[in-house]
């Protein structure tokens, strides 16, 4: 294969589908059309459409498009939380969203672990007033995740208060159960093999509902990308602003790729490389898990320290073509961070582990 082959988490390696797709997309003058013609409406009923079938999100959750998962967060403490909110934190993505709710003067508590740890569903108690918990499902930074039992368990044991799920690196490959989750959002850069620059927002009608009462209540929840605007638009077929009409085009079709090729195959494949990227770690003499909870090990994003340092094995994998990223924050030069997309096939996922350290 020409070229170079992304690892990296997120903006990643393409989902092979997608430069066919984008040439059509100009065949079809995609760029030029209204978005408040038919052809968008049939474009955007579609990508909600795939989206609804590859991911099992039950009939009454809307599904609403932003411009990043960070927009998403600000959305959501704009729209869903009145004074209080309770946020996990355990690396940078988790702590971000707290720091979110914090500038927009929200009484935002936080459980906080080191990064590389996982939680300890037993250690968690969410204060009374907090109207909202905000759970990461994969920190992407440090390579941990949380089972999709205990995001089950925590959101059951607080019934009355919402409950958001960061799964921008978790999905496709994983398949929570939307039923307990209020919103479930994720950014097409990361597991959908995407260009960056499209945010997807899946949520409960408890969810919406709650947008509505706080704005009549008088509390400011947005212009444009307030969820009553867009669940008025999207009973259409449309967003309330011009959209990025070019990458939900792009994204209906790769979600319709997936489900012909299979989502279970997609998973099954997950799982197995992961499982050959985690024992090529426990193999090498040079690198180490990070994460030491095997439970809490992301299959999805897979976090190794490398031993006198990171900066020489990413040069020495670049001058290959293969593009691994690099530790987050304090651990630059410490860690590598291998992605593990569908984009990502098996045989590029081999071709890795040939050239990393024995
Ligand atoms: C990448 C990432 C984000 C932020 O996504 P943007 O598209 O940059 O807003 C949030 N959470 C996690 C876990 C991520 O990996």
């Amino acid at each position: 294969m020409a070229g170079k082959t992304f690892f990296s988490v997120g903006p990643s390696q393409l989902f092979p589908t997608v430069g066919q797709h984008l040439q059509t997309a100009l065949a079809e003058n995609i760029g030029s059309i209204s978005h408040r013609g038919k052809q968008f409406e049939s474009i955007y009923k579609e990508t909600v459409e795939n989206l609804r079938v590859l991911l099992e999100i039950p009939d009454g959750h809307r599904i609403f498009f932003f411009s990043s998962a960070n927009e998403i967060w600000e959305r959501l403490l704009q729209n869903c939380v009145e004074h209080h909110c309770f946020h996990l934190v355990n690396g940078s993505f988790s702590a971000k969203f707290h720091e979110f709710a914090v500038t927009l003067r929200k009484n935002a508590y936080k459980h906080e672990v080191e990064p590389g740890k996982g939680f300890s569903l037993n250690e968690i108690s969410v204060p009374e007033e907090a109207e909202a918990i905000a759970a990461i499902v994969n920190e992407t930074s440090s390579g941990v995740q949380m089972p999709l039992s205990d995001v089950k368990e925590l959101a059951q044991r607080y019934p009355q208060k919402l409950f958001f799920a960061d799964v921008v690196t978790s999905l496709p490959a994983v398949s929570p159960d939307y039923n307990f989750i209020d919103c479930a959002y994720f950014s097409v850069q990361k597991g959908f093999g995407m260009p960056s620059g499209l945010g997807v927002a899946i949520l409960s009608p408890r969810c919406v509902e709650r947008a509505k009462e706080l704005n009549s209540k008088g509390q400011v929840t947005g212009t444009y990308h307030n969820f009553s605007q867009l669940e008025k638009f999207a009973a259409q077929n449309q967003t309330p602003e011009t959209p990025n009409v070019l990458f939900i085009y792009l994204l209906g079709k790769v979600a319709g790729d997936m489900l012909k090729y299979g989502i279970e195959n997609i998973r099954i494949e997950t799982a197995q490389k992961a499982k050959m990227i985690y024992q090529a770690i426990e193999k090498s003499s040079e690198l180490d898990f990070f994460v030491k909870e095997p439970a809490h090990r992301s299959i999805t994003t897979i976090v190794a320290e490398v031993k006198g340092g990171s900066t020489s094995l990413i040069e020495r994998l670049k001058s290959k073509g293969l593009i691994l990223a690099s530790g987050y924050g304090a651990f630059k030069e410490k860690q590598i961070r291998i992605a593990n997309f569908p984009s990502q096939s098996s045989e590029m996922t081999e071709q890795l582990l040939k050239e990393l350290p024995s």
